[in-house]
């Protein structure tokens, strides 16, 4: 069974050790894919903890919280890393992550920075980029692992 974040292990092998707080992210990807997981499985203390100090007081546990509601994750994808490597203190991301809200189907594409703080690996902010187009021969978003056409022909 892969883990939410779509590593091919099982979620207490992969994300739940992070989310659990019994190990600390070694990388800012490992710590960009338990943040996508724990959106999945609805911590919101994970993710106040794992976001920068300066950065807290713009999220709310609330907002969090309406969003475990009315947003369900349906896949990750990472798609480019800079820096971020264990010893290093800053590192960037680039993922996309497609979602369901209702009836809609969306993705958050976006490139994250991260900053390494106390052998912390903490998310500091980032870049909104413009949607991906997805041909029908690239993966489908729902995360079913097909080529788009496979999984949902019109
Ligand atoms: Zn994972
Ligand atoms: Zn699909």
């Amino acid at each position: 069974m892969n883990c939410y974040c779509g590593e091919d292990l099982a979620f207490r092998d992969c994300c739940g050790r992070y989310i659990s707080g019994s190990q600390l992210a070694p990388t800012a990807e490992a710590l960009m894919r338990s943040r996508y997981s724990a959106f999945k499985v609805g911590n919101a203390d994970y993710l106040l903890a794992s976001l920068h100090p300066s950065k807290r007081a713009s999220e709310s546990r609330e907002s969090l919280e309406q969003s475990f509601a009315n947003t369900q994750w349906c896949s990750l994808r990472i798609l480019s890393r800079r820096n971020g490597q264990s010893g290093q203190t800053a590192g960037e991301v680039e993922f996309v992550a497609f979602y369901r809200s209702g009836e809609e189907i969306g993705q958050l594409h976006e490139r994250s920075r991260f900053v390494c703080e106390n052998n912390q690996w903490l998310y500091s902010d980032g870049d909104m980029l413009p949607a991906l187009k997805l041909g029908r021969n690239d993966e489908c978003w729902c995360g079913s692992g097909l080529k788009l056409k496979k999984c949902h022909p019109d």
